[in-house]
């Protein structure tokens, strides 16, 4: 996308305010407005920001920073809410007053990851199905943990959910994302929108959009679009499982596949598979980042719980999905242990690593776990567990060097001291769970 196609655009839309948007190494989305007459500047030499906004180093003298649009995320936002006035948004890079990509830029993280695969000759192609619950809204438009139906798995009902998710999806094309599908999960108020296919940035800028339009249009609707992994006990969790694979950079072919293999993997495959194994407690934290994402990693509810890979099996940390014979192309793997409350900039960015580092080290792969490991009990196996609790995970995350350099120091270090902080804080706080149980005992 030129310069002139944006701004053929914006007068063909009428389009009066651009909304720069950023993501912070929270994972959250950040926005900065711009009446369409600053759109030439911005344009050329970005728009100034307090960069402490991505939580990077607080000192004054480096919060001066830039955002840098990357002209290719233009997009006029669907009309709606905004009383009619015409906004479009462009996704935007990071750097500092010396031009130079910031290092506190997760979208630079995952920019890096890619860029190394390409030098490697692959392209990560990745999608993510993402699962969400939709609760009501009080009158601010906060949650009340009031599930919105009492819909299960895959039924086909033609209610207000159905109808909310298909103008989800059209709403997710202005912005040029596809979806692949749509369908109700399986507790009560949960949903999933399964996206199509993308190259990584691109892939992760989708679901940075999709987490915005799920809640903006959830809450015009009197609903909230919930990402907690897991909001409710007892029921099953939100998780925000990762198709990806690696094609030829030139020719485009699937490098995973091999028709000759039971399982139609390559060997460049099995070493990517084996690579995301050996990383996969250091890399938990990133894909599973709070306190209440290992809630939802617990046996019985189809979320993973041990290191291991299977077909078949829903407890696996990796599942390879049965292709048809006659399209190899789709062949990919499919990582379920991250949750939508990750940052899919640095989630999709360890996971590639991972991978590569497998392919460069040509890490064996471990023999296929296709026995149910949904309900066993992790302990009595040979299998090794992943981390419990946040806390686990982020000692785990301090021994991975891979993860720790794909990030680079200054992600890292913000990364583990607030995960850090918030898993203290958990520890000290006392629950009612703990109340009910001991005080009317001890
Ligand atoms: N909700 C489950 C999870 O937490 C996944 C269910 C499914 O297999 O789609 O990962
Ligand atoms: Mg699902």
């Amino acid at each position: 996308m030129t310069n002139d196609d944006i701004h053929k655009l914006v007068q063909q839309h009428h389009v009066e305010f651009i909304s720069l948007q950023f993501t912070d190494i929270a994972g959250m989305l950040k926005n900065v407005t711009i009446p369409v007459s600053n759109l030439v500047d911005c344009l050329d030499h970005g728009v100034w920001f307090d960069g402490s906004a991505l939580e990077g180093p607080a000192r004054v003298a480096e919060t001066d920073m830039y955002l840098i649009p990357d002209r290719s995320t233009f997009a006029v936002a669907p009309p709606d809410g905004d009383a009619g006035i015409a906004t479009a948004r462009l996704i935007c890079d990071v750097h500092s007053p010396d031009g130079r990509p910031y290092a506190g830029d997760p979208r630079r993280v995952l920019r890096r990851a890619v860029e190394e695969a390409a030098s490697m000759g692959f392209v990560y192609r990745l999608s993510a199905e993402v699962e969400f619950f939709l609760f009501k809204a009080d009158g601010d438009g906060r949650p009340v943990l009031v599930p919105n139906d009492s819909v299960g798995y895959f039924d086909a009902t033609n209610d207000t959910y159905t109808q909310f998710r298909r103008q989800v999806v059209k709403a997710l094309q202005a912005y040029h994302i596809e979806v692949n599908a749509t369908h109700h999960e399986g507790a009560v108020g949960q949903h999933e929108i399964d996206l199509q296919l993308e190259s990584g940035l691109v892939a992760a800028d989708a679901v940075m959009t999709m987490r915005q339009v799920l809640r903006s249009r959830a809450l015009r609707q009197g609903m909230f679009a919930s990402f907690m992994p897991k909001p409710m006990t007892g029921l099953p969790g939100s998780g925000m499982h990762v198709h990806q694979s690696l094609v030829d950079s030139v020719t485009g072919a699937n490098l995973f596949a091999d028709a000759n293999d039971s399982y139609g993997l390559s060997q460049l495959a099995k070493h990517f598979i084996a690579g995301v194994l050996a990383h996969a407690p250091g890399m938990l934290a990133v894909l599973a980042p709070l306190v209440n994402s290992y809630k939802r990693l617990v046996p019985g509810f189809e979320a993973p719980v041990l290191v291991s890979w299977g077909r078949t099996n829903r407890g696996a940390f990796i599942r390879v999905p049965r292709v048809l014979s006659d399209r190899p192309q789709t062949t990919r793997i499919e990582v379920r242990s991250p949750d939508p409350s990750c940052n899919p900039y640095l989630a999709y960015a360890v996971m590639l690593k991972a991978g590569l580092d497998g392919i460069r080290r040509e890490l064996p792969l471990p023999t296929a776990a296709e026995e149910d490991l949904v309900t066993m009990n992790a302990r009595s196996r040979i299998h090794v567990p992943l981390p419990m609790t946040l806390g686990d995970a982020i000692q785990a995350l301090q021994r991975d060097e891979v993860v720790a350099d794909t990030l680079g120091p200054l992600i890292f270090e913000r990364f583990v001291e607030s995960r850090q902080k918030e898993w203290e804080e958990y520890r000290q706080h006392v629950s009612t769970w703990e109340l009910d149980r001991y005080l009317p005992i001890y």
